[in-house]
């Protein structure tokens, strides 16, 4: 398999050593490892057909990579699968700019694409803090979310089309980025959120939005939840301009402060922050400005029009995920519950988390419009499983979903059950075994491998 695979992609492109398969061997988080039998670089979407097809004729397994910033070790090896990396799809075809459209390889990465988009008068609306490497095939994989859902909701809102190499190396193409197209399964939308376990997909037609040069940032120092919820329903009210709402709490900013050495944003510490980001075509900071005012939540402001001031003040937030990561391996929970639940949310998890793991850190901060907590537990390595059962029990008895964004990968298999019900996972079930019938697509991601039909 190894020489039919070099003879594909190149003796360069083979990746057989240990020392170079290491970096992606072990997801972003360090909690997921495992060995590839080899990584192979395509570099068009031939290429990867033709790599799948050598693969699925002698039988071996794939996992599928992009910018491997992926949380929840779905693009990782479980062991001994061919790692498909798709980084070198970096093609970016002209924008359309009488569509608002542009086709990306699945390995442009989104701060490319952000660029590219930016030169041609037009934006991207999806970004997250991890965009210098997580990639347009990541992205739409795991559908991801991020700090503009709010205004444009999440990748699946800005997939028009897609190209995908199917798990016996048949190429499925839709890539026309048709406003209104009703003629049958939309299999876009199939393999969006699929997380490599339907098809490798290698390019992507992206719908593009208005680019707002005019930003305003505040940071809000509030006294809880509750008075965080207070302030989101004053400025959706209010800002029609608002396209970012996001929380930490007083532990998350200390340790951010801590990491990369920033002063404090006010002169005392508060229970909780949120960060609101409005944009538009003129300056909106004085409509953002007489929202603070008007809300009686507001506690302590801060608010910044100039890019060196909206980015201090991002900062505090986009940190989070660093400055945990520095401070040790935690346990990564992704929750979402109805808004209405979330103050409860938050009064609970502490008192869950230390039952199951006295020392434990849990570290809170997320996506304040969507409901989307990302728990993170630090000191908890050991009873990882405990603890993420706890936490995941206590989201499901708030009706909420144990994933909100970053997927269920390998991490959260087993409490996939605690959000969709057997009916739901018997019919994904019939979709991967029809069109991956010898579960060789990402094996033991999403749904658990060898439960039932021939996919095991
Ligand atoms: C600092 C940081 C901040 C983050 N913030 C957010 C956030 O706000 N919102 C959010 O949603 N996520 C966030 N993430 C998670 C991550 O960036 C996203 O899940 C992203 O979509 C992963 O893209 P990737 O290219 O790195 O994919 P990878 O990590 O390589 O893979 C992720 C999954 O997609 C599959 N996959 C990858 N490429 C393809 C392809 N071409 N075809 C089929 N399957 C594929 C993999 O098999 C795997 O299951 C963050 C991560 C970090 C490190």
């Amino acid at each position: 398999l190894i020489k039919q695979l070099r003879a594909i992609v190149g003796d360069a492109h083979v990746l057989v050593d240990a020392d170079l398969r290491a970096p992606y061997e072990t997801d972003w988080t360090r909690r997921f490892h495992g060995p590839a039998s080899c990584v192979v670089r395509p570099a068009s979407t031939d290429e990867v057909a033709a790599v799948v097809r050598a693969c699925a004729a002698a039988g071996a397994p794939m996992v599928v990579q992009g910018g491997n910033t992926g949380l929840v070790g779905g693009g990782v090896p479980g062991g001994g699968e061919v790692l498909v990396s798709l980084t070198r799809l970096t093609r970016l075809e002209p924008v359309d700019d009488v569509a608002a459209q542009v086709t990306a390889g699945a390995g442009v990465t989104l701060e490319k694409l952000h660029q590219h988009a930016r030169a041609a008068g037009l934006d991207f609306g999806v970004d997250l803090a991890a965009r210098s490497a997580a990639t347009v095939g990541g992205l739409v994989a795991t559908n991801a979310g991020g700090i503009r859902v709010l205004r444009y909701g999440s990748m699946r809102a800005q997939v028009t089309g897609l190209e995908a190499v199917l798990a016996d190396g048949t190429i499925v193409s839709r890539l026309t980025g048709l406003a209104k197209d009703n003629t049958g399964y939309d299999l876009t939308h199939l393999l969006t959120g699929s997380e490599g376990t339907l098809a490798i997909i290698t390019r992507v037609r992206l719908r593009l939005v208005p680019l707002l040069p005019a930003r305003a940032v505040a940071l809000v120092a509030l006294a809880d939840t509750d008075a965080a919820l207070a302030l989101l329903a004053t400025a959706r009210d209010g800002l029609p301009t608002l396209s970012a709402a996001e929380v930490f709490y007083a532990d998350g900013l200390r340790l951010v402060r801590e990491h990369a050495g920033l002063p404090a944003p006010f002169s005392e510490p508060y229970p909780v922050y949120v960060v609101l980001e409005c944009a538009a075509r003129t300056d909106p900071t004085d409509a953002l400005l007489e929202t603070l005012a008007a809300s009686d939540a507001v506690v302590d402001a801060t608010v910044a029009s100039d890019a060196t001031g909206r980015t201090r003040l991002w900062t505090f937030r986009e940190t989070h995920t660093e400055a945990i990561s520095a401070a040790g391996v935690p346990v990564k929970l992704d929750v979402c519950v109805p808004l209405r639940a979330l103050p409860s949310l938050v009064r609970d998890l502490p008192a869950t988390i230390t039952a199951v793991s006295p020392a434990a850190r849990p570290i809170v901060f997320g996506h304040l419009a969507e409901g989307n907590l990302h728990v993170n537990v630090l000191g908890a390595e050991d009873v990882s499983t405990e603890v993420t059962d706890a936490v995941l029990r206590l989201v499901a008895a708030h009706h909420g979903s144990v994933s909100s964004e970053h997927g269920i990968g390998r991490a959260k298999v087993a409490w996939l059950g605690l959000s969709r019900s057997p009916v739901e996972i018997a019919t994904m079930r019939r979709i991967k075994d029809s069109l991956d019938p010898a579960g060789l697509l990402n094996p033991g991601v999403l749904l658990p491998s060898g439960s039932s039909g021939a996919a095991r």
